[in-house]
């Protein structure tokens, strides 16, 4: 059972940091006090320790199984998993978040709030998103780790910034209109 007053939808293929701004920004509380209150420390959940991933499965009703596959996960020190192959840490290492628009829109009209990061594309080699056959590219890159893994905040000002004076879900709306 979930501990949170508000919970999210799920979404499959979503990282895990994701889920826990998601969650964060949901119950109105910074995302570095949410990790404290949970007992998640950020380093743990970013090398996607079982352990943390386990409790974020918890307070919010996802399959840890889920987690597990949609997360890069450090094996051992300098070992990492993903999708079933072996990485090493190069493979994820940037500042850069990268996304694809046309996934964010989709997850706006799907109510998914400000969008959703999702576990491949953090992924260095992968270039194009599988879904829409487009360019990634970057959204934000920021040196703060807290900050930079803040996604559903940093969605919400990039929309902000695109389209001044309209709200997430004016947003979905016109993007259905031009559908
Ligand atoms: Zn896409």
């Amino acid at each position: 059972m979930s501990l949170l007053a508000l919970t999210v939808p799920i979404s499959r293929g979503e990282v895990a940091f994701s889920l826990v701004s998601r969650l964060a920004y949901r119950n109105r509380v910074p995302i570095s006090e949410f990790l404290v209150e949970m007992g998640i420390p950020l380093p743990r959940l970013l090398i996607g320790e079982e352990r943390a991933l386990a409790r974020l499965a918890d307070i919010s009703g996802t399959s840890l199984e889920d987690l597990c596959r949609s997360t890069p996960r450090e094996i051992r020190a300098g070992n990492w998993s993903f999708l079933g192959e072996s990485f090493t840490a190069e493979a994820f290492r940037s500042t850069c978040v990268r996304g694809c628009r046309a996934c964010l829109r989709d997850d706006m009209n799907n109510g998914f709030g400000e969008g959703i990061i999702r576990g491949i594309w953090m992924l260095d080699l992968v270039r194009i998103c599988p879904q829409h056959g487009t360019r990634l590219e970057p959204l934000w890159q920021i040196y703060d780790r807290f900050d930079r893994h803040d996604s559903a905040v940093r969605l919400q000002k990039l929309w902000k910034a695109e389209l001044p004076g309209k709200t997430v879900e004016d947003l979905a709306e016109s993007t259905k209109l031009d559908q």
